[in-house]
């Protein structure tokens, strides 16, 4: 995931980011490559299922958010 960090609006469990501190190029891997490294790093973040349900909350579309792909994502998300 990728926020800017210097907005006011980050949501109180971007403290608990490990991704925070990684740089978003890590979670905006090149289509195709693995998000296996993504996805381990999201395993050992504290915040981690609040990211997730930010990411659903706000239907963000790109990237490992939560530990999940979009793909993944989508999977569970309501249908509308
Ligand atoms: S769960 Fe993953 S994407 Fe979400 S804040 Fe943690 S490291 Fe970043």
């Amino acid at each position: 995931m990728s926020m800017n960090t210097t907005a006011t609006t980050a949501p109180a469990w971007y403290d608990l980011a490990l991704c925070a501190q990684t740089g978003p190029a890590f979670f905006f891997p090149e289509p195709g490559s693995s998000l296996r490294d993504a996805k381990r790093l999201c395993g050992a973040c504290e915040g981690r299922a609040a990211c997730l349900e930010y990411a659903l909350a706000n239907d963000e579309r790109f990237g490992v958010w939560g530990g999940l792909s979009e793909t993944e994502r989508q999977a569970l998300r309501p249908r509308r």
